[in-house]
C-alpha cells in the first residue's frame, strides 16, 4: 500500500484517533492502522472503521441518559 499524500512505504501499526461529535469528543490511542513510514500519515481500514462506528452509535444510543 502507498501513502496517498507522498507515496511512502505503509506499515502495519497502530495510530491515535480521535473524533469531534455532538456533546462529546473521544480519543483512542492506539487503533490498527497502515502508517505512512515517510510522513507518519495514518489510514484506517474499513473494518476499524466501522467498529469505530458502532461504538459511536451505541454511544449516541446511550448518551441521552446523561443529558
Ligand atoms: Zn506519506
Amino acid at each position: 500500500m502507498k501513502c496517498v499524500h507522498c507515496a511512502g512505504e505503509m506499515e502495519k501499526r497502530t495510530a491515535p484517533f480521535d473524533i469531534e461529535r455532538k456533546g462529546y469528543r473521544i480519543h483512542w490511542n492506539a487503533i490498527p492502522a497502515w502508517v505512512c513510514k515517510q510522513c507518519g500519515e495514518p489510514f484506517f481500514e474499513e473494518t476499524e472503521v466501522n467498529k469505530i462506528q458502532d461504538v459511536l452509535s451505541s454511544i449516541d444510543m446511550q448518551k441521552s441518559l446523561l443529558a
